[in-house]
């Protein structure tokens, strides 16, 4: 497919990103290289503006829209981070945003994607078609559409946080990605494979929805019901077009983690780093620990996506 994104696409939208996101810190943790006889380099998404990675792709996309399309704005259909990310860049951009969510989506999700100005449209999930409802809205106002993953702007945006980390502290041995449509891995993986060619790249998906490995190793994208799982933010039923290319020509592997490794993951960053990261955040950690690949000796990156978490879901978790 010659319309995959390069990493030139990344490098571009590292430009774009400058002085907008955050170039976000890369944090080391004495005991986990003790622990486990690595040398783990951690960057810390959960950091970012908005609490994760997808400002990243957020914003690029929306900094590539023509003037016509900025004065119409962006429509974008999501519960989670996406919804915040768009909202928050459209604001920056000075763009309209219109964002669609579930009617039962958590009321502080909906708070906050109103906080950035954005409008929330709510749609009765078990009895309108998300996707019609999405383009009749988009239709009527002329506004483009953004998806969360499989947009080849989108992907370059999120590949610039593999960059920095590896452009920070140089080649590593292995790179382990959380992984849900595969936007941030197919960004990851190329930046990888252009700044360390002999770093291999995990995606780490939760093992309750292992789509994408099923996916990577037939060759074909595969989909699955609703998978239930702490990472609410891995819930896909399949990785995109444009993501799965780049992954099956980029990425060595897909691994998955268990609910109870993503929690143990959690306790380890609050107690150790003192960093809140949510349950999808730990699967590039739970991965690199669990994923029954040898990481001895080796300089091991790790991406924490986010951190966006409801404060009383996470006292129980980690308690
Ligand atoms: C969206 C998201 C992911 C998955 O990213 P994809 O690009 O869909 O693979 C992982 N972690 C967090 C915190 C997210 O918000």
């Amino acid at each position: 497919m010659s319309d995959l994104p390069t990493f030139d696409d990344v490098a571009a939208a590292a430009q774009r990103l400058a002085g907008h996101a955050h170039r976000t810190p890369v944090l080391r943790s004495a005991t986990a290289n003790a622990r486990h006889q690595a040398e783990f380099f951690f960057k810390c998404e959960n950091l970012q503006r908005m609490g994760a990675f997808k400002f990243r792709g957020a914003f690029n996309a929306l900094s590539k829209f023509t003037p016509a399309q900025r004065e119409r704005g962006v429509i974008a259909f999501s519960s989670g981070n996406h919804a915040q990310a768009i909202a928050l860049a459209a604001r920056l951009l000075g763009m309209p945003a219109v964002i669609l969510m579930p009617l039962d989506a958590p009321q502080a999700k909906i708070d906050a994607t109103r906080g950035y100005g954005a409008e929330v449209i709510g749609f009765d999930r078990y009895k309108e078609d998300r996707e019609a409802l999405t383009r009749r809205v988009a239709d009527e106002r002329g506004m483009t559409l953004v998806p969360p993953f499989d947009h080849a702007d989108v992907i370059a945006g999120q590949g610039t946080a593999a960059k920095e980390l590896i452009e920070e502290v140089g080649a590593l041995d292995l790179l382990f990605v959380p992984l849900g449509g595969g936007g941030l891995l197919s960004g990851s993986a190329l930046s990888a494979r252009a700044l360390a060619p002999h770093c291999k790249v995990y995606g780490v998906e939760p093992e309750a929805g292992n789509d994408a490995q099923q996916s990577f190793r037939k060759g074909e994208i595969v989909h699955i019901p609703v998978p239930t799982t702490l990472a609410d933010g891995a819930q896909t039923q399949h990785v995109g077009q444009l993501t799965f290319g780049v992954i099956r020509r980029n990425v060595d592997d897909v691994l998955t983690a268990s609910d109870e490794q993503l929690v143990q993951a959690m306790r380890f960053f609050a107690e150790r780093m003192k960093m809140v990261v949510e349950p999808t955040g730990c699967l590039g950690l739970a991965g690199a620990l669990h994923g029954g690949l040898d990481i001895t000796g080796k300089r091991v990156g790790v991406i924490i996506s986010g951190g966006n978490v409801d404060l009383a879901r996470y006292a129980q978790l980690v308690a």
